[in-house]
């Protein structure tokens, strides 16, 4: 039995009263007075940059992670620049990776002079799919890049078998995934290196900034060089004769993280357990909730795999709506919640078309999804009541546009 239509179910796009006044963004950061003093101690210090800050911030990091080292990076994408390097990327190789990621994945392997193979994604996690990453292996292959989608861990055993057999570097691009957890271990430490963004939209953040976990000393090592102009730090400390020496042994770039920056992360550090407890029990909500609408397909999480939940994408069934993906994502964002589209696949950007002659159509997996994906709010900072307000501007739309 339905009612009459009152100005609250009125779509806001088609005149009616929108869900919330004002617009709630898909994610943001939080900082509280702990935090802000944090900054403002190392600004009144002697240090701003590469200070005690650095060392400690990733001492912390590691462990906190469960790895033995922290490289610290200016941005995610200096970090995966770095990783690129240190996997040994060069003119002529190939590193195989997803088309369901932001494009900073795949742009890393160019800056090495390399070149990004794409290989489509598994339809539940979208995540990498190990089967055709294996048909995209050549004698060129070098490296394998694995992005934890949403924060749903990559496909990681089968990807280290896979990397093990072709003597590749694994790299993961865990942008997503600070504190995932992959049958009961976080990620960091599983793949050769893990790459991590403090951008203020991810679950820690020091404004930008970005940081690279790995187990192994040497790739430490070589990480350390690349952000600091190449120069070995070590070579002082050989160099009995000066303290002004300094030796330049490979071409790196000034790609350090601040000290300014390095105590936010420390401060951010204490939170992040909370905060992700924060976003999973956000995630348990909304997924209890969609249940109800036919139309609208969960996140889905496997066995074992505990996500972080950087995004909370959904995926509308396009057959049970009397709209496509465009139109629904409009009427959301005019009922004021802030949705986003996470991502287009990589190939189907300009520069990559143009560049590789991608047509469309080469990655099914990625791009069927691309059509149906919308990304709703979630950060940490999110109220009760704007967890209900999502639900019920979705549930509005979704209702209104079900056949
Ligand atoms: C955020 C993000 C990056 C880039 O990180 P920045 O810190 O913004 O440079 C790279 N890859 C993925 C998957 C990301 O989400």
């Amino acid at each position: 039995m339905s009612a009459t239509p009152t100005k609250l179910e009125t779509l806001a796009i088609h005149g009616g009263t929108p869900v919330r006044e004002t617009l709630l963004p898909y994610g943001r950061q939080s900082l509280d007075d702990e935090d802000i003093q944090a900054a403002v101690d190392v600004l009144k210090s002697d240090w701003l940059t590469t200070g005690p800050k650095v060392g400690e911030f990733e001492e912390r990091f590691a462990a906190w992670v469960g790895t033995k080292h922290a490289v610290s990076f200016s941005s995610g994408t200096a970090a995966l620049h770095a990783s690129a390097f240190a996997a040994g990327l060069k003119s002529g190789d190939e590193a195989i990776t997803t088309p369901m990621t932001f494009c900073a994945t795949a742009n890393c392997v160019l800056y090495q002079d390399a070149t990004p193979v794409f290989a489509d994604v598994s339809a539940d996690t979208l995540n990498l799919d190990p089967r055709e990453v294996s048909k995209k292996v050549s004698s060129r292959t070098k490296a394998v890049i694995a992005v934890d989608y949403a924060g749903h861990p990559a496909d990681l055993i089968a990807l280290r078998e896979l990397a093990e057999q072709h003597g590749l570097v694994l790299i993961e691009d865990a942008c997503h995934a600070l504190g995932a957890e992959h049958l009961g271990k976080r990620v960091g430490g599983i793949a050769d290196m893990a790459v991590f963004s403090l951008h203020p939209v991810k679950h820690l953040t020091t404004g930008e900034g970005g940081m690279v976990t790995t187990n192994d000393a040497k790739l430490t090592e070589t990480l350390r060089r690349f952000r600091n102009h190449g120069i070995s730090s070590e070579a002082r400390q050989r160099q009995a004769s000066g303290q002004w020496f300094y030796e330049m042994v490979l071409l790196g770039f000034n790609y350090r993280l601040t000290d300014i920056a390095c105590a936010l992360g420390i401060s951010q550090l204490k939170k992040l357990e909370a905060n992700l407890a924060r976003r999973r029990a956000i995630a348990a909500r909304y997924t209890r909730a969609f249940r109800e609408l036919s139309a609208v397909i969960a996140p889905a999480v496997r066995e074992g795999m505990e996500p972080a939940w950087h995004l909370y994408p959904i995926r509308l069934t396009l057959d049970a709506l009397s709209a496509g993906r465009g139109e629904v994502f409009r009427a959301l964002r005019a009922e004021n919640l802030g949705v986003n589209v996470h991502y287009i696949p990589v190939h189907k950007h300009q520069y990559y078309r143009e560049r590789f002659g991608y047509q469309g159509g080469e990655y099914p997996v990625a791009e069927d999804a691309y059509e149906r994906l919308i990304s709703l709010p979630m950060f940490h900072a999110m109220t009760d009541q704007d967890l209900n307000d999502v639900i019920a501007a979705v549930s509005k739309v979704v209702n209104f546009f079900s056949r």
